[in-house]
């Protein structure tokens, strides 16, 4: 028996799971898993959609997230008591998040409120990273963003406090600022392994956002003398970028959004344009497939090593073991809190718009370069 009929063997079991349990259960898959995965999705999208599904479905008694971890324990925390989250691969887990936790925030927190005061500085923290700092923020009076909603979440921040503290991704935090007209010298970055994170008192003062000192191994990547490549390469082409990529990247993009935001582009793009991706490699080439009458390429190869561990036998595995194994559980204390971030981040409407020129839906036209 070759791979083929083996893969098709699985998803006949798996189909028949689905058929199975029905509404009961709700498979839930982020864009940047393999295609096969997102195939058998009730549900694909990036980390705010999938955790407002989360957050909506009452008739789901299972629900199997095929995403990494962190997204898979936003869900628990925005679930019902009758409902239990697994994920195929609880070893699916995420560079950025490991890059800040909860001990370490909390002592960056007390250095730099030592020096502006209490209630002078809004936590914020991106999606991706784990419950318990989700849970800080919403006990401090922050909110949860994503790469959807950050230039609302920043917006909301400074209706209620002079500083925000964003992190763990530096650059979504700076893009973010940067679209909004908040200069250079007013975002500083936080080194957790510096003195007062490399900088001074005084630096502290006049900061408008303190940046996190993380950042995306996939989304990184992409480096300036890609995009000079492809722009030689394809001199018509349009590039369309995730936010979590540098300043640099971002400065010479036609258009930088999240992940839904790049499949809305793709999709309403007129045939025969030319598209260059800086993002996951799965999202890339399942948009090639579903859009043959566009040229679509990536800016340069980048895979989620971590989004990768999800495969069709992991998921099998899981259905055949539904609300049994690698069940996903938040601590009770910790959910409370986390789930207040979450509320607040779920009350700010997404945008899913381009940190930078038009939308693609103005006139279905393509955003052209600032
Ligand atoms: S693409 Fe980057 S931020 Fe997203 S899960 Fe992978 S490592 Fe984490």
């Amino acid at each position: 028996m070759n791979d083929q009929d083996d893969n098709k063997q699985i998803i006949d079991r798996i189909q028949a799971i689905r058929d199975d349990l029905g509404k009961k259960l709700l498979i839930l898959t982020h864009h940047y898993q393999r295609k096969e995965i997102v195939a058998l999705g009730d549900y694909q999208g990036d980390s705010f959609g999938l955790s407002q599904k989360a957050a909506e479905d009452k008739d789901a008694q299972y629900i199997v997230f095929c995403g990494v971890h962190f997204m898979a324990e936003s869900a628990e925390i925005l679930s019902q008591a009758h409902q239990t989250v697994q994920i195929p691969k609880t070893e699916a887990g995420c560079w950025m998040a490991d890059m800040a936790d909860n001990h370490v925030v909390t002592e960056a927190w007390d250095e730099l409120t030592s020096i502006t005061g209490p209630g002078s500085i809004m936590p914020i923290v991106y999606m991706n990273s784990d419950a318990e700092l989700k849970a800080f923020c919403g006990l401090q009076g922050g909110t949860v963003c994503t790469s959807s909603n950050a230039p609302d979440a920043l917006r909301w921040a400074f209706t209620q406090r002079e500083k925000v503290l964003f992190f763990p991704d530096q650059h979504l935090g700076r893009n973010t600022g940067n679209q909004m007209g908040i200069r250079p010298d007013e975002m500083i970055l936080w080194n957790p392994k510096k003195p007062l994170g490399g900088n001074t008192p005084d630096d502290v003062k006049k900061a408008k956002v303190i940046l996190w000192d993380g950042y995306c191994l996939v989304h990184t990547r992409f480096q300036v003398e890609h995009v000079r490549k492809m722009r030689e390469k394809f001199p018509q082409s349009k590039l369309v970028v995730h936010p979590e990529c540098t300043q640099e990247v971002v400065a010479m993009a036609d258009a930088v959004g999240s992940t839904s935001y790049i499949v809305k582009y793709v999709k309403e793009a007129p045939p025969d344009t030319t598209i260059i991706i800086g993002t996951e490699i799965n999202l890339i080439n399942r948009l090639a497939l579903e859009h043959p009458d566009k040229k679509i390429f990536e800016l340069h190869y980048s895979l989620c090593p971590n989004m990768f561990k999800i495969n069709l036998n992991n998921l099998l595995w899981t259905l055949e073991n539904v609300g049994k194994v690698n069940v996903i559980k938040v601590r009770e204390d910790i959910k409370v809190d986390a789930r207040a971030a979450l509320d607040r981040m779920l009350d700010l409407a997404p945008q899913n718009k381009s940190l930078k020129g038009k939308d693609p839906s103005d006139k279905g036209q393509i955003p052209v370069a600032m």
